[in-house]
């Protein structure tokens, strides 16, 4: 097989892991023993596999609710998931990307049955997702906003000059 050229990174691309990169800034993260913990509620449910289409071949843990939409690194809002349906799922939420035109989304016939694993996972944990804005204080709001503000004032400043589409 040809090797394929390097992804080019636009810098609207770069723009958005500057946010995402901000938005983790405000997340709570997990130790290595709760990473633990999640992987053994996953055995215990049987085989340790991908939450989404089933692959026995986990190698990632996606977010359920995207680090750009408020979600957390915590037990309830880690799954296990293959590269592919990872790669895949991106910032979506499940509905989203069952119902979108991803490529390698699982049949949406599999919502009902990823929905009802989801409530248990997060029922067992006790979490419940929380959009973005909602979780930060009035001082960490303010400051997000300004850096908002730079963004915006930094993707026109590209776009006068051509280097954003
Ligand atoms: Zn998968």
């Amino acid at each position: 097989m040809l090797l394929k050229l390097p992804i080019k990174m636009s810098a609207g691309l770069g723009l958005s892991l500057i946010d995402r990169a901000v938005k983790e800034s405000f997340a709570s993260r997990c130790t290595n023993e709760d990473l633990e913990r999640i992987r053994q509620y996953f055995l215990s449910q049987g085989v340790f596999r991908c939450l989404y289409c089933g692959s026995e071949n986990p190698s990632r843990w996606d977010h359920l609710h995207a680090v750009s939409r408020g979600g957390d690194t915590v037990p309830g809002n880690l799954v296990p998931a293959c590269q592919r349906c990872d790669d895949s799922k991106q910032d979506k939420d499940v509905a989203e990307w069952l119902k979108g035109k991803a490529k390698h989304r699982p049949p949406l016939e599999a919502l009902s049955r990823i929905e009802a694993e989801i409530r248990e996972y997060q029922s067992y944990f006790a979490h419940e997702p929380r959009e973005f804005e909602s979780k930060l204080s009035d001082d960490d709001q303010a400051k997000y906003k300004r850096f908002r503000q730079e963004i915006e004032a930094l993707r026109m400043h590209l776009k006068n000059e051509g280097l954003l589409k």
